[in-house]
């Protein structure tokens, strides 16, 4: 068969829908598929996705990509998964039924477990093996939430009848007809039960979480020969598997040290490849894992803004300023300056590299002449300042200086915005043409592991041109907008001390 005829498939699990792409031999996108699935909100602060719901939405999408690029499974070369990380499921080994919902990266349930982790000091041990800073973000508590209160969980877990998962490792389960029960290194960084560095769950943090070996699954290379999956009969290697953020930085071809993506989205998503070190963070960003090929083992510093295009959305639904969130742009290229208008979008608290889980939004600088433009103006540069100190911390971490700035995500449309972040960093930056970087992320490490791309200069030689903006700002002026932007933060996190 002739080889220019193949594609990649790639599986893009999010958090709202899941995603089926095709790609061909020139990095292109021929047809993708997409279908959202039921959010479940219990209680508040609890968010859950039925996980069967998940595996037949995406298996949906995988019958459907192909149904429109008119292609048979035959046409399919391998597939590369990417997912939303975190997210926790534990299903019967025997049954390969789940035994309770998917427990989702958003999920606040575990909070004061975690509180107490932290109060009894294991923060620094935590970090120094998992890379993580104790958060009920991450799986370990969410596992061990569902074995205390699944009835007769705990038990059967001992008696090594359940397997726990991340996303990645249901749907290989599910594509394997249950013969693979695997994940690979990036999404095993998530757990906060995986060593980072000496690549191994670890046994003192399963002991101190109550977590039996048993339930975990055997971890492989991101870009690996790891599976055959089984679709309607035919076999198809699955051979790249990573997490949705790292997959974006492999996408962004963000392959040597010191480089960086940030995605805009609801949050923004920041990720600096550090290259085969480890940096242990000094500025409360997480350490992680990047990506693990051909035996190399690569890091990345994360830093996460929790508010960055979700502040377009309150500006919609909320305020009722704008239709949808295109029309900001229009709104805010109404006022000219931010004329000391400075808004903090702290809804859930400040992130990385503040950490403040009272800090609350606030708006300074109102004058009788602030029109809905200043507000608007302000809540897209909120985007570009949070992102700053991010980077700001990143680069104290890591000891290097950023020139360019891959970016990503639905805000990126954005050039108001676009622009502004490029002045305030004062690097570049650089929007693809392609738009999926995370789907590309995947297949690219499907398609390096099975030769489908023979090297990454190829897949580096087939990526085009993308848009650029450079920085055009006087420093004097940069000064003053981060100089008012540090204050208005340290005035949100002053109002949230009591007297
Ligand atoms: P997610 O993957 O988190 O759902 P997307 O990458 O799809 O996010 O981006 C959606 C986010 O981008 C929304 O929060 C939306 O408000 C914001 N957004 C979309 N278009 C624009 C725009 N033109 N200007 C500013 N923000 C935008």
């Amino acid at each position: 068969m002739n080889p220019e005829d193949k594609y990649i498939l790639a599986l893009d699990q999010g958090t709202t829908s899941s995603r089926s792409l095709l790609i061909d031999k020139y990095g292109q996108v021929a047809a993708t598929s997409q279908l959202e699935f039921t959010q479940i909100f219990p209680q508040p602060g609890w968010v859950e996705h039925n996980a069967e719901e998940i595996w037949q939405s995406q298996y949906h999408t995988i019958l459907e990509v192909l149904d429109k690029a008119g292609k048979g499974l035959d046409k399919v070369a391998c597939i590369g998964i990417t997912n939303q990380r975190e997210t926790t499921v534990v299903w019967d080994r025997i049954s390969g039924k789940p035994i309770y919902n998917a427990i989702v990266w958003q999920d606040r349930r575990t909070s004061a477990w975690c509180q107490e982790l932290i109060d009894k000091g294991y923060s620094a041990a935590i970090q120094e093996r998992t890379g993580l800073i104790i958060d009920a973000y991450f799986s370990a508590s969410k596992i061990r939430w569902i074995l205390d209160n699944v009835p007769g969980a705990s038990l059967k877990a001992q008696q090594g009848e359940l397997a726990f998962g991340t996303i990645d490792s249901w749907l290989i389960w599910k594509l394997t007809q249950g013969k693979k029960h695997l994940t690979d290194v990036t999404n095993a960084s998530r757990t906060m039960l995986y060593n980072i560095h000496r690549l191994e769950w670890d046994i003192s943090l399963l002991t101190m979480f109550g977590i039996p070996e048993s339930m975990l699954p055997t971890v492989v290379p991101s870009s690996h020969l790891s599976a055959n999956a089984e679709i309607g009969g035919v076999v198809i290697p699955i051979s790249g598997i990573a997490g949705d953020q790292q997959a974006a930085l492999f996408g962004q071809l963000c392959l040597e040290p010191g480089m960086v993506k940030n995605t805009y989205g609801t949050g923004c998503f920041m990720l600096m490849n550090t290259g085969l070190n480890a940096v242990h963070s000094q500025n409360n960003l997480l350490t992680t894992i990047a990506w693990q090929i051909n035996g190399h083992t690569f890091y990345a510093l994360e830093g996460s803004v929790f508010i960055g295009g979700a502040v377009v959305q309150w500006l919609r639904d909320g305020l009722k300023m704008i239709e949808d969130a295109p029309k900001v742009e229009k709104l805010a290229l109404m006022a000219p300056e931010n004329e000391g208008v400075y808004f903090v979008p702290a809804f859930t608290g400040l992130g990385a590299p503040y950490w403040n889980q009272e800090a609350r939004g606030s708006m300074y600088g109102i004058t009788r002449g602030t029109t809905q433009s200043h507000i608007a103006r302000a809540a897209l540069e909120s985007i570009a300042y949070q992102t700053f100190d991010v980077l700001n911390a990143m680069e104290r971490d890591s000891g290097t200086s950023l020139t360019v700035l891959k970016v990503d995500g639905g805000a990126t449309k954005n050039a108001l915005l676009m622009q502004f972040q490029s002045d305030i960093l004062e690097c570049d930056l650089v929007v693809p043409s392609n738009s999926e970087t995370t789907a590309m992320g995947a297949a690219y490490l499907a398609g390096l592991a099975t030769g489908f791309w023979p090297s990454i200069e190829d897949i580096k030689s087939m990526v085009r041109p993308a848009r650029v903006y450079h920085s055009n700002l006087e420093n004097e002026k940069r000064s003053a907008l981060l100089d008012g932007w540090h204050r208005a933060v340290r005035a949100t996190i002053e109002w949230t001390k009591k007297i």
